[in-house]
């Protein structure tokens, strides 16, 4: 008997589990899975937490509900993984052989990597939207608020879903706005990057975006610490920006037993074959989900895509063959803008998000780089989708790799004239 060892019940590895239950004998293969956590968290119900949208029930399930009965689920911390030998360590001293090996223990927000920002503030005007103790504690932080400076601030790129933070600040101004305190408050957006977004067709109309909210914008600022005293964060060269209410995205880091392991770059991120998922360094590891260094979005939908892939990938290496799947990066995202509507993007590693129709060339009914109550729509319906189809590894009906059919391309010649696209 053979076994497959998932090291992560995340959203990742549990699709991934569910697929391979379906398709590898059980009389040859033994599946288990591994994870420290019992709770299963529906991590992009964070965003919406603070305003009241969704509250715990909406984004809190047990782990087991959603795990094929035809694989072990374990509970452990994982120390380390031992290539070598074929064996993963478990923080109570199991040791769990395996034949392949799965790596999908995603990635968590680090606030301790930047200096002061841990400090007195921290959980009172200095808060995380990223895990649910965080977004918890900044609902209750926002039932106070009275208006002053409200700052979000991305520490470093990568994180996950990178539009959650554009998708705090659109959110916070029609939540402001409804609650009458917009005219009291001074909404920024502090990012290292260049630009709203990391992509430059979707940043020239995320800017539009921003402007017309009058979110003020303060881009290629590298935070070096969080001076809790003058209430200000301040960047490496030395400029600052002063808070009432400081919402921050931490460094994103992947799992400590990564490192422990010896499996990681400087941000504890796999290294991984873009295309095949396959690890860089050993042939019986795979990862998927936020766990690697892929230069894709960190997000379930890709999660999602990179599972179609590395199922077929997977049973190749079972039976020695050629790895053949190919993953191009797809990533499809909804934006939650505010005043009940929402934007939908597409994207892979070489097609940058583009206006258009989705999912129908022609028609759509989902408009791509537009804001409409569709895509709203969509996104809040994103939550169903995600326990009881994409969690248990079935066909959404969006294939893995990216079409270009009804996309707009020919503004990948001319950027800028997309703020008049339709
Ligand atoms: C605020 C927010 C909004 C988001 N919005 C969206 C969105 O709109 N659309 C979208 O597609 N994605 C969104 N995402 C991203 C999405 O939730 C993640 O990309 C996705 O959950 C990644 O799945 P994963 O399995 O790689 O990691 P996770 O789901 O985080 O799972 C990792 C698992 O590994 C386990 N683990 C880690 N280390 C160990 C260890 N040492 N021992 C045992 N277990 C361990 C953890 O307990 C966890 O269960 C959002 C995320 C956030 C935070």
């Amino acid at each position: 008997m053979k076994t497959l060892l998932v090291l992560g019940a995340g959203t990742a590895g549990t699709i991934i589990a569910n697929k391979m239950a379906r398709k590898l004998s059980a009389k040859e293969w033994r599946i288990e899975i591994v994870d420290q956590d019992p709770v299963h968290y529906y991590q992009p119900g964070f965003l919406f937490m603070p305003f009241g949208v969704y509250s715990e029930k909406d984004v809190v399930k047990p782990k087991k509900r959603f795990i094929s009965n035809k694989v072990n689920l374990r509970m452990g911390a994982i120390d380390r993984i031992d290539p070598d030998s074929k064996k993963v360590l478990l923080e109570d001293g199991a040791k769990l052989d395996y034949d392949l090996l799965v790596i999908a223990t995603g990635t968590t927000p680090r606030p301790e990597e930047t200096e002061g920002m841990e400090g007195d503030d921290w959980g009172r005007d200095a808060h995380e939207f990223y895990t649910f103790e965080g977004s918890s504690k900044l609902a209750r932080r926002l039932k106070d608020w009275k208006g002053g400076r409200m700052v979000i601030n991305v520490a470093e790129m990568p994180i996950k879903c990178p539009v959650a933070p554009l998708e705090f600040a659109f959110l916070a101004d029609w939540w402001l706005t409804k609650n009458g305190l917009r005219d009291k408050t001074e909404l920024s957006y502090v990012t290292p990057l260049s630009g709203a977004f990391t992509k430059p067709v979707a940043t020239e109309r995320l800017q539009h975006m921003l402007d017309d909210r009058r979110i003020h914008v303060e881009t290629d600022f590298a935070i070096g610490s969080v001076d809790n005293d003058k209430k200000r964060i301040v960047s490496w060269d030395e400029r600052s920006v002063d808070y009432d209410l400081l919402v921050s995205v931490p460094t994103n880091m992947g799992s400590d037993a990564i490192e422990r392991s010896g499996l990681g770059d400087e941000l504890n991120f796999v290294p991984t074959n873009k295309q095949t998922l396959q690890s860089l360094e050993h042939e019986d590891i795979f990862v998927i989900g936020d766990a690697t260094d892929l230069p894709a979005s960190k997000a379930g939908s890709v999660a999602h895509f990179e599972a179609e892939i590395l199922e077929e990938n997977l049973l190749a290496a079972a039976t020695g063959q050629e790895l053949e799947a190919k993953f191009d990066g797809h990533s499809n995202c909804f934006i939650e803008t505010g005043y009940g509507k929402g934007m939908l993007i597409d994207f892979n590693y070489e097609t940058e998000p583009l206006p258009g129709n989705f999912p129908i060339p022609s028609f759509g009914p989902m408009k791509l780089l537009k804001e409409s109550r569709l895509n709203h729509w969509g996104k809040l319906m994103f939550r169903h989708v995600y326990w009881h189809a994409l969690l248990p590894g079935l066909p959404l009906g969006i294939g893995p790799a990216m079409s270009l059919r009804g996309k707009q391309t020919n503004l990948l010649r001319n950027p800028t004239s997309l703020a008049t696209a339709g």
